[in-house]
Order: structure tokens, then sequence, then C-alpha cells
């Protein structure tokens, strides 16, 4: 539905630079993901690799923007999975679908003449949620197989992968996913402040014309618990408020709009899902 539409348009590589706000998480990631890069470091003094980073928090906070700009940043290929693909009605299938994504990101590094590959799970909540006791769910075979892979990850192996998956329901997850060696590395990318919603605003209005008496920074008073894909929104509203009046730019009014319909739209969401 919409929230494939809205993954569309992202590019495939991306900069840190081109995500707004986020200071800590961009920090934490860039932290973790040299890691990655120092590898013959880390061998040396005998640190196991780095497998997997968690991230977490609501959606469309920029979790699968970071992904994209950690491959950037270390110059991997990028791969890209939602735990809701490997949903199958036949048992099995997740599996081999896990496996081959693994066989897929070895090729293409190797292809493309890389030295690392990441992989991202969006949804991972979805696979690697609580397994209780006895009772057997289809999605075990894939969770299973996503750990047979992640612990057949050996230093010094080439090309190395990082595997990183997103999910807003950190406290759903099966413990055996957390364990050392698999996702220990947790990264919180939550809602931006107000620094942070100006800054995802900034970006985001770089192809759009603003009347002059326009102020963001009013915007980002406003938007208080907004999350960065609901501020662009806003600004993809406003300019189409803009375009109806047949104006050349966005005036202050259709900001206020759009932040009523995105705010309205969000309501609808909830009203819907219950
Ligand atoms: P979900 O949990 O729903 O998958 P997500 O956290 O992965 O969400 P993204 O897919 O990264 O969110 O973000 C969706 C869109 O929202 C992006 O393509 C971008 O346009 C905008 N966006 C979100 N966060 C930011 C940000 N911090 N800076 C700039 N743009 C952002």
């Amino acid at each position: 539905g919409g929230k494939r539409e809205s993954k569309n348009r992202t590019p495939a590589y991306l900069t840190f630079d081109q995500i707004g706000g986020q200071d800590r998480a961009k920090h934490e990631l860039m932290e973790a993901l040299d890691f990655l890069i120092k590898h013959e470091q880390i061998q040396k003094l005998g640190i196991r690799p780095l497998k997997g980073i968690l991230l977490t928090g609501p959606p469309g906070t920029g979790k699968t923007l970071m992904a994209k700009a950690a491959a950037h940043y270390t110059n991997s290929v990028y791969l890209a999975a939602s735990g809701s693909e490997f949903v199958e009605m036949y048992v099995g299938v997740g599996a081999s679908r896990v496996r081959d994504l693994f066989k897929e990101a070895r090729t293409r590094a190797q292809k493309e003449g890389k030295e690392s590959a990441i992989i991202f799970i969006d949804e991972i909540d979805v696979i690697g949620g609580k397994r209780d006791g006895g009772q057997h769910r289809e999605y075990d075979q894939t969770l299973n197989q996503l750990l047979t892979e992640m612990d057949g990850i050996h230093t010094g192996d080439a090309p190395r992968v990082l595997i990183m998956a997103a999910t807003n329901r950190k406290e759903m997850l099966d413990s055996a996913l957390l364990r050392p060696g698999r996702f220990d590395r947790h990264i919180d990318v939550d809602l931006p402040d107000k620094k942070g919603r100006l800054s995802i605003l900034n970006i985001h209005v770089k192809n759009k014309p603003l009347a002059e008496n326009v102020s963001l920074d009013r915007i980002a008073e406003q938007t208080f618990g907004f999350s960065g894909a609901q501020l662009e929104s806003v600004l993809n509203e406003a300019a189409i408020y803009a375009l109806r009046e047949e104006k050349d730019a966005i005036e202050q009014q259709h900001l206020a709009s759009a932040i009523d319909k995105v705010m309205m739209g969000e309501r609808t969401d909830k009203e819907a899902a219950q």
C-alpha cells in the first residue's frame, strides 16, 4: 500500500547528510560501522565481528534511510527485505528465502567488487517474535535460518556481511535474536525534537519554492510528535494546496492546512486499524 510507495521514493544510495535530526543515532551507528571498516584491527585484537544492528523506534523516523546511508558509508552492497515478505503459506519457503538473501548478498558484493554487504530487514518482529514453548509457528523455520546464517558469519570472511534490522516493537522480539553475536547492538531512532524537525523540513523543502513569509521554524514548532515521514508529507501536501490555488510558491496557510491533513490522516489510520 502507501508504505511501499513511500519507500520507492527514497533513492537507492544516500548519505547521512540526507537524514535530518537523529544526531545521536547517526553517531552511534557510524561508531558501530567503524567495526566493519576497521576489520583488520578488529581481527588482530580478537574482537568478534559485529553481525547485527537493531534499529528501534516508531514508524517513519528514518530507519530505512539509516540502513541505506550505512551501506554508502561503508561502501557495501545494500539488500533489503521485510519481515512480512517471509510470511508464506508453505512451511520452509521463508527459510529458503533467507538463505537466498545471504547468498545474493555475497554474490553481489563479489560481482561489484565490494568487500562488504549490508542486509536490511524491516519489520523483523514479524519473523522474530517471541516463541512460546512448544507452539509451532510457520515462521520459526525462517527465524532459525536467520540465526543459522548469522552464526555462520566468521571473522575474516569475505565479503563481510552485516545485518541491520528494524522494529517498532523491540519488547516482542525473541531473546535468541538479541544474544551476543546476533543483534547485540541497539540504536534508538526516535521521533525528532524541534531541532530535528527543522532539519528534516529543510532537507525536504529543497526542491520546493516557499513564499517569503513562510517560517519553517514555526512549522517545526507546530509539528510536535510528527515523524520524518509525516514532515515530508506536510511539505508535499502543502505544495498540492498551492497548486490547487494556482500559486507559484507554498504559503504559510498551505502548510497549516497540510499539518491538519496529515494529523487527521494519522487519526483515520488509527481508527481503521481498530
Ligand atoms: P518504517 O518503520 O515505517 O519502515 P522507517 O523508520 O524505516 O519507517 P523511513 O522509511 O526511513 O522510515 O522513512 C520514510 C520517509 O520519511 C523517508 O523516505 C523520508 O522521506 C522521510 N524521513 C523519515 N525520517 C527522516 C529523517 N530523519 N530525515 C529526512 N527524511 C526522513
